[in-house]
C-alpha cells in the first residue's frame, strides 16, 4: 500500500503540530499534501520547509504574500494559496486520502464539511463544527460515504470502547436504538474539571487569562483551554458525542476525574465499563486515527499506574460550572441552539481572553445571548442541505453580532450582565 496523504488544516496549532509530530516518526506511512494557518506564517514557514508539502495556505493574504516571498528564495515547490477557499481547495483534493480538521471554533466548518463532501478520511478535532451542524453534517458524512474518526481523546476513548466500532451514522434514524441493541447503556466522559476546580468559587471573577490557559493536564490552544476552565469544552464534547454517535442526551454522563487518566467509558447492560486509558497526550488519538485499525508508535510514555496510584471521581458541580449545564439544555433544544450557544461562548472567550470581560462573565454573555436568540430564533424548514448551512452560518453571524452588542452594553461594569436578565437563563 502507498503512503497516505494528508492535508492538515489548522497546522500550526497545537492539534496541528502533534499531528506533524506522529507524522515525522513514520514517513514510511504518511505524506504531507498540504498545511494550512490562519495568519501565522512564519511558523508556516518552518513546518513547509521541514514536510515539504505540494501546497501551503494562509487564510490572510497577506500572510499568505509573506510566505510566498520566503519560499521564493528557497528551492521549494510548495504553492501557496490563500482564503477560505484555499482551505476548501486542500480539504478536497483528488490527491488526498486524509484531512486532519483542527482548525479551532466556527472557522473549521466549512472547510471541514469541504472533506466532507469530498468523501475523503476526516480526523475531527475541530468540535465546534459538529456542534454547530451536527445533524446536518453526519447525514453528508453518510451521503458522501466520508469516514469519520474522532480526535477528541474523549470520542476516540468512545470509538475504542464501543462495540466493533460501529457506527449508528450508518443509519442515523436508528440512532440510540442500534446501540441498545448491542447492549449500550450510557456513554461516560470523563471531564479534568480544569485549573479552578478547587479554586474557591469567590476568587473566580479575578482569574485571569494567563491561570485560566495553564491546564493541569492538557498543554492545548487558548480557546479550548478557556473552555476547558469554565467546562463548556465538557459541554461542547457531549453535543459532539451526541451527533456523532447518534445517542440522546440523557444516555450521556460526564464525571469529573482530575487526573486524565482515563479519556472516557462505556457502560454496557450486563454490568461492564469498558475504559480508553493512557497518559494524557494528544498524539495517542492522533496516531490511533492515523493508523486506524492498525497501531503506530505516538511517542507517548507507557502508562505506569503504580506511580500514579490513585484515580479519583466526582460529580460535576453546576454551580462553578454553569456552562455544562447550558450545553445539555441546548442539545435537547436542538434546531439551531448549540449553534447559537456556541457563537455566544466563542465571543465570550474572545473578550475574556482580551481582558474585556471577567472569567466568569462568560457564562453570563453566553447565557443571556443564548436566551435573546433564541427568543428571536425563526423555526424554519429546510428543502436541502445548502439552505440550511446557510441559516446556520446566518445564526452563528447574527449571535456573534448580539453578544458583541451586550458585551459593550456592559463594559465598565465588573459584573457584566444585570441579574434580572440572568434570572431567565433557566428559560431555555
Ligand atoms: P490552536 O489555537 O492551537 O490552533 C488553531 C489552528 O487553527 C491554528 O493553526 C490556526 O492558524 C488555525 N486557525 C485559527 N483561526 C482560524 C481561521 N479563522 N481560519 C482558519 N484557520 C484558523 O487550537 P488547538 O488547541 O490545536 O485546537 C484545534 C481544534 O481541536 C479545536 O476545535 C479544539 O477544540 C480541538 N481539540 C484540541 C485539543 C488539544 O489538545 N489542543 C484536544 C481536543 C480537541
Ligand atoms: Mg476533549
Amino acid at each position: 500500500m502507498g503512503r497516505q496523504i494528508v492535508t492538515i488544516l489548522g497546522a500550526t496549532g497545537s492539534i496541528g503540530i502533534n499531528c506533524l509530530d506522529v507524522i515525522a516518526r513514520e514517513p514510511e506511512k504518511f505524506q504531507v499534501y498540504a498545511l494550512t494557518a490562519n495568519t501565522n506564517w512564519k511558523k508556516l514557514l518552518e513546518l513547509t520547509k521541514q514536510f515539504q508539502p505540494s501546497t501551503a495556505v494562509c487564510v490572510d493574504e497577506q500572510a499568505a504574500e509573506k510566505l510566498s516571498e520566503e519560499l521564493a528564495r528557497t528551492d521549494l515547490k510548495t504553492q501557496v494559496l490563500y482564503g477560505n477557499k484555499g482551505l476548501e481547495s486542500v480539504a478536497s483534493a483528488n490527491e488526498v486520502d486524509t484531512v486532519m480538521a483542527s482548525i479551532v471554533g466556527a472557522a473549521g466548518l466549512l472547510p471541514t464539511l469541504a472533506a466532507v463532501k469530498a468523501g475523503k478520511k476526516i480526523l475531527l478535532a475541530n468540535k465546534e463544527s459538529l456542534v454547530m451542524a451536527g445533524e446536518l453534517f453526519m447525514s453528508l458524512v453518510q451521503q458522501h460515504q466520508a469516514l469519520l474518526l474522532p480526535v477528541d481523546s474523549e470520542h476516540n476513548a468512545l470509538f475504542q470502547c464501543l462495540p466493533n466500532h460501529h457506527y449508528p451514522q450508518q443509519d442515523p434514524s436508528k440512532g440510540y436504538i442500534a446501540w441498545h441493541d448491542l447492549g449500550v447503556e450510557k456513554l461516560i466522559l470523563t471531564a479534568s474539571g480544569g485549573p479552578f476546580l478547587n479554586e474557591d468559587l469567590g476568587c473566580l471573577a479575578n482569574k485571569t487569562p494567563e491561570q485560566a490557559c495553564s491546564h493541569p493536564n492538557w498543554e492545548m490552544g487558548r480557546k479550548i483551554s478557556v473552555d476547558s476552565a469554565t467546562l463548556m469544552n465538557k459541554g461542547l464534547e457531549v453535543i459532539e458525542a451526541s451527533y456523532l454517535y447518534g445517542i440522546n442526551p440523557d444516555k450521556i454522563e460526564v464525571v469529573v476525574h482530575p487526573q486524565s487518566i482515563i479519556h472516557s467509558m462505556v457502560s454496557y447492560r450486563d454490568g461492564s465499563v469498558l475504559a480508553e486509558l493512557g497518559n494524557p497526550d494528544m498524539r495517542t488519538p492522533i496516531a490511533h486515527v492515523l493508523a486506524w485499525p492498525e497501531r503506530i508508535y505516538a511517542g507517548v510514555k507507557a502508562l505506569e499506574l503504580t506511580q500514579i496510584g490513585r484515580l479519583d471521581f466526582q460529580a460535576p458541580d453546576h454551580e462553578r460550572f454553569p456552562c455544562l449545564k447550558m450545553a445539555f439544555e441546548a442539545l435537547e433544544q436542538g434546531g439551531t441552539a448549540p449553534a447559537i450557544l456556541n457563537a455566544a461562548n466563542e465571543v465570550a472567550v474572545e473578550a475574556f481572553l482580551q481582558k474585556r470581560l471577567p472569567f466568569t462573565g462568560i457564562s453570563e454573555l453566553v447565557a443571556v445571548t443564548l436566551d435573546k436568540s433564541l427568543k428571536e430564533q425563526l423555526k424554519i424548514i429546510h428543502t436541502d442541505s445548502q439552505s440550511e448551512l446557510e441559516h446556520i452560518l446566518e445564526t452563528d453571524t447574527q449571535t456573534r453580532k448580539l453578544a458583541w452588542k451586550l458585551l459593550d452594553k456592559a463594559v465598565g461594569s465588573s459584573k457584566v450582565i444585570a441579574d434580572e436578565q440572568l434570572s431567565s437563563r433557566g428559560q431555555i
